[in-house]
């Protein structure tokens, strides 16, 4: 099997998470949490969302959490942004790394903005400007690349189009968001392999929500066709508001444990994620989505079963 050496992880349960859960974390509690997973070994982490309060209350909190957290050496704090309001405030909470999303479905698109994909990815521009030139990084997620509930597949060349778009823009770092869980792995790794020989210009993270089992079987062909970024989430902890019965993200001990044993190089210690889900876990009062939180590691099973 073709696997990468090493690859990158982003942690985004404290975003995509925690943005689906009733129970409102205190500052205090999330920048305990971002603290312990820059301490695990991530190298990139969404710490939270711009969006407006009143539309997402758990992130209303997103840019006290960069003020207490301030700039780490090394690691990669981003924040997913609806629109220019969102660099607004990332320009002042010091936030250095935004993300701006667009849907692949176009009935979706047209139905909740009216435009569509392309015409919202063209209408990043100001975005993009007013993050350059306030030295902030800016980046693009195009969900349900694979299947939308509402289109069924999503044809490669819609797909094409928005990528297109957002290269357009100046936007070269690309997330292939799964949002509803239906990619299944002979498709995954075609995409991949379509846009990685497609567009060499371009940079790309993998995003899976295990709604349907399928997260850990998609990343692997994903890794197979040569993808080495992608993103989980402690305790496999979310969801996704717009799509019915949808799971949270893989979960990152899953990955991580995964990846420990198949000899792929992540950077983060698992025993510090599970250690963090398990916090997770007790904040929240509810269980967790995670085997490997369930079943331990396979290597603490060694010889244990002797004794
Ligand atoms: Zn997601």
């Amino acid at each position: 099997m073709k696997l990468p050496s090493s690859v990158t992880l982003c942690e985004v349960g404290l975003r995509d998470g925690l943005q689906n859960e009733k129970t409102i974390l205190s500052t205090d509690e999330k920048v305990e949490l971002l603290k312990g997973l820059i301490d695990a070994g991530y190298k990139v982490i969404e710490v939270g969302s711009f969006m407006h309060p009143k539309a997402v209350p758990q992130m209303a909190d997103t840019d006290e959490v960069y003020k207490r957290v301030g700039d780490v050496p090394g690691v990669e704090l981003r924040a997913l942004i609806p629109n220019l309001r969102g660099v607004q405030r990332a320009i002042d909470c010091g936030c250095k790394k935004v993300k701006l999303n667009v849907s692949a479905s176009r009935a979706h698109n047209l139905k909740n903005l009216n435009m569509t994909p392309e015409e919202s990815v063209a209408g990043f521009a100001g975005c993009v400007e007013a993050a350059a030139a306030n030295g902030i990084a800016i980046s693009g997620s195009i969900s349900m690349p694979f299947a939308s509930p509402w289109e069924g597949r999503t044809p490669v060349e819609d797909v094409d189009a928005i990528i297109e778009a957002y290269l357009k823009v100046g936007i070269t770092e690309i997330s292939l968001s799964d949002a509803s869980g239906m990619a299944v792995p002979n498709q995954v790794g075609d995409l991949c392999a379509h846009v990685l020989e497609k567009y060499p210009q371009a940079s790309w993270w993998l995003h899976f929500h295990n709604t349907r089992g399928m997260a850990v079987a998609n990343i692997i062909a994903a890794m197979e066709a040569g993808m080495t970024r992608f993103d989980s989430s402690f305790g496999g902890l979310g969801g996704c508001p717009f799509v019915p019965g949808a799971a949270g993200n893989v979960s990152s001990e899953d990955v991580i444990h995964m990846c420990d044993e198949m000899g792929v190089e992540t950077g983060v210690d698992v025993v510090k994620v599970m250690a963090l889900s398990r916090r997770l876990r007790d904040l929240l009062d509810h269980n967790l989505e995670s085997y490997v939180l369930r079943a331990g590691r396979s290597c603490d099973l060694i010889g244990s079963q002797s004794k």
